[in-house]
């Protein structure tokens, strides 16, 4: 597949204002980035007076329906969408749109690429990555300012909670003075950092803290404990009823783990394969984005994934071996 034409934020900027129409998409399995960056550019071109229509595999998760705009969300399926243009956001590869928004946006003219992950594979036809971006958010802050768009209240708290997610609160090592700075402009917009904060970290569901007391009786050491690992099946996630999004950001505890480089959650899925959701302490320790492409995943050097077909005791045992070879 031949790769779109790299353009800077101000031509990114240019391809939005000269859209009546636009269709605005993020990843499968959507976490507080990949929604609260299409809610965020959804809001900001509505106010500018645009057609926007919000498209997502999976919906918004429950966890981030409190955000204003997220009502805007559908799951594809009300047929073909007309626009001028469709934008991707947060979204490395074309397939991780999902296979509904993809038919339903085959007609649209052209996509608008812009993403913050090193691996994003340079789909559609204009590309903007900014692979020094710690958040979609934060590239999309900035684009919105490029466009003169309004950053109307809902942008606002939704550029927060996209940025604050995407690096644990501003703590991962992306994190850049411009992000501080961002979160500065958003707070003196108006958005509130303890409430948005509260609601995204202080509101989990019970059954995430039954999961995590399942998860932690199957905790693993290995590699000489530098790396810790859990693993999820099927009959679990039945018993606990458990949603995508319950699992979010769990696996961070254990990379908290003193001597732990890389930490792992493996997941049984329904149909044969495990999603694999790996985390590094830093760049120095381990590249997982470089692990988990070997399994035709990808992501950040820091947080990575894939989906291997197999079970779990296979995968888990084969990804934990290349992990231990890639350590030493
Ligand atoms: P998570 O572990 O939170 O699901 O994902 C961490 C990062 O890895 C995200 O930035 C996500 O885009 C990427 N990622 C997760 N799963 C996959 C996958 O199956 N394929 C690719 N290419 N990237 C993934
Ligand atoms: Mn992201």
């Amino acid at each position: 597949m031949s790769e779109g034409r790299p353009v800077s934020l101000a031509e990114a900027a240019e391809a939005l204002l000269a859209a009546g129409r636009v269709v605005v998409l993020g990843h499968v399995r959507p976490d507080g980035d990949a929604i609260g960056s299409q809610i965020a550019l959804a809001s900001s071109l509505l106010a500018a007076g645009k057609q926007v229509v919000v498209l997502n595999e999976d919906g918004c998760p429950a966890s981030l329906r409190f955000l204003a705009g997220a009502e805007m969300v559908e799951r594809p399926g009300g047929g073909e969408v007309e626009a001028d243009l469709c934008v991707a956001l947060d979204t490395a590869n074309r397939s991780r749109l999902g296979e509904g928004c993809l038919a339903s946006t085959a007609a649209v003219p052209m996509l608008l690429n812009i993403d913050h992950h090193i691996s994003n594979e340079r789909y559609g036809d204009l590309v903007h990555v900014d692979a020094g971006a710690p958040a979609t958010g934060q590239i999309l802050f900035e684009l919105i300012s490029e466009a003169g768009l309004p950053l109307t209240p809902e942008a606002r708290d939704s550029l927060f909670v996209a940025i604050s997610t995407d690096t644990g609160g501003f703590r991962y090592p992306a994190t850049t003075a411009r992000t501080f700075e961002i979160g500065a402009e958003l707070l003196r917009a108006g958005a509130d950092a303890g409430a948005l904060s509260s609601m995204v970290y202080e509101r989990y569901p019970f059954r995430r803290i039954e999961l995590l007391r399942e998860l932690l009786g199957v905790l693993r050491l290995t590699s000489g404990g530098r790396v810790a690992s859990w693993a999820l099946d099927l009959a679990t996630k039945d018993a606990l009823s458990l949603q995508p999004d319950d699992s979010e950001n769990l696996t961070d505890l254990i990379r908290a783990i003193e001597g732990v480089d890389v930490a792992v959650f493996f997941e049984e899925l329904r149909g044969g394969t495990v999603r694999v959701s790996m985390r590094s302490k830093s760049a120095a320790a381990a590249d997982v984005c470089e692990i988990c492409k070997t399994f035709g995943g990808g992501g950040h050097a820091l947080a990575a994934g894939a989906r291997i077909e197999g079970g779990l005791g296979e995968v888990s045992g084969r990804v934990l071996d290349r992990i231990d070879q890639t350590l030493s």
